[in-house]
């Protein structure tokens, strides 16, 4: 089979090499749609330290399973199959806690390798974390199981109130990914910032009616018109830029919270007024990865055709392709790309 491997930052490879057998307890899946993500472009662009490489490459995908490892009963050859690429322990001090999105094992068990023909699950992944695609969701949307995941695991941190007022600064992916979420979530209007008039027409055909562009508003200003000059209730960084983690408490109430969602580089410092932080009792946080049980929450807002997620890919490559799609999400092209093996 054909698989795609990071060599180094901007250089990807298709490689050949041996359809990977099930171990026991695990299936091998044959990959129908993989997706590009913002981790995948830092990776290509600077390379990740939670991938040394050369390293197999993509995590969001879903498929068909092609073959079965010993004991597996849950899922049957030719089974459509949506899974993430990772799972908790489930017996580290995290797990115990309800905190599996930290457990000591997830990132090192994690598994990459989506953009290929075949991917292999292992049984800690497939027995927490991986489910029967329903006949309602293409095989596209089901490929978003894992973004998603990590959205409904951001948004619950924020424990919002059903009339909450929720901003989210950045409209890539993850921040469209966020409005739709929280739309579903019965949060009506949440307010999608960013600088892309592109992006922020698709977030409105997909009904997040509040956008702001950021290059010709006054955010700060834009979010006092409509919360009676008090602030957002909560904001969400999506941007993963210093800047933008600096200024986001701008835009929240007093008592509001701060969601850092968009990580930055290794090393990165950041700073913030400490009076606004502590008299006016600005909350930060700072999810990261997602719960079993935010996957399964994911799962059932696909199921459930709660959320249109297919508008978000832009265009599909083959996976011969892969690497010219890379460069163009590089040159700022493209919202997600689907890799089609
Ligand atoms: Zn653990």
């Amino acid at each position: 089979m054909r698989a795609a491997y990071l060599i180094a930052p901007g250089q990807l490879e298709l490689r050949d090499e041996r359809v990977p057998g099930a171990e026991p307890g695990g299936v091998v899946v044959r990959v129908r749609v993989a997706l590009t993500d913002g981790t995948d472009l830092k990776a290509f662009r600077r390379g990740h330290p939670q991938m040394p490489l050369p390293t197999r490459f993509g995590h969001e995908f879903s498929g068909d399973v092609a073959a079965l490892g010993a004991g597996v009963t849950a899922f049957a050859p030719g089974d459509p199959i949506l899974s993430v690429h990772s799972a908790p322990c489930g017996t580290c001090y995290w797990c115990r806690h309800e905190e599996e999105e930290l457990c000591e094992h997830v990132m090192a068990t994690k598994i990459l390798g989506a953009y290929a023909e075949y991917v292999a699950i292992p049984p800690h992944i497939l027995n927490r974390n991986a489910f029967h695609k329903p006949a309602n969701v293409s095989y596209e949307s089901g490929a978003f199981l894992e973004p998603l995941a990590c959205v409904v695991h951001s948004l619950r941190l924020l424990q919002l109130a059903p009339d909450a007022t929720l901003g989210i600064v950045g409209d890539g992916g993850f921040g469209i990914l966020h409005a739709l979420v929280a739309r579903a979530f019965g949060i009506a209007q949440p307010v999608l910032i960013g600088r892309r008039n592109e992006r922020l027409a698709l977030a409105r055909a997909l009904g997040i009616v509040r956008t702001i562009d950021a290059r010709e508003n006054d955010a700060r200003a834009a979010v006092a018109a409509f919360t009676g000059g008090r602030g957002l209730d909560a904001v969400v960084e999506s941007t993963g830029t210093q800047a933008v983690w600096e200024s986001a408490p701008d835009l929240v109430r007093r008592g509001g919270t701060v969601s850092l969602f968009g990580g930055l580089p290794g090393g990165s410092r950041v700073s913030f007024d400490a009076a606004r932080l502590h008299y006016d009792e600005v909350r930060l946080i700072s999810p990261f990865h997602f719960t079993p049980r935010a996957v399964r929450e994911a799962f059932e807002l696909l199921a459930a055709g709660a959320i249109e997620v297919e508008p978000l890919i832009s265009e599909r490559f083959t996976l011969e392709r892969v690497g010219e799609a890379f460069a163009s999400l590089d040159a700022g092209h493209g919202l997600k790309y689907a890799i089609v093996p």
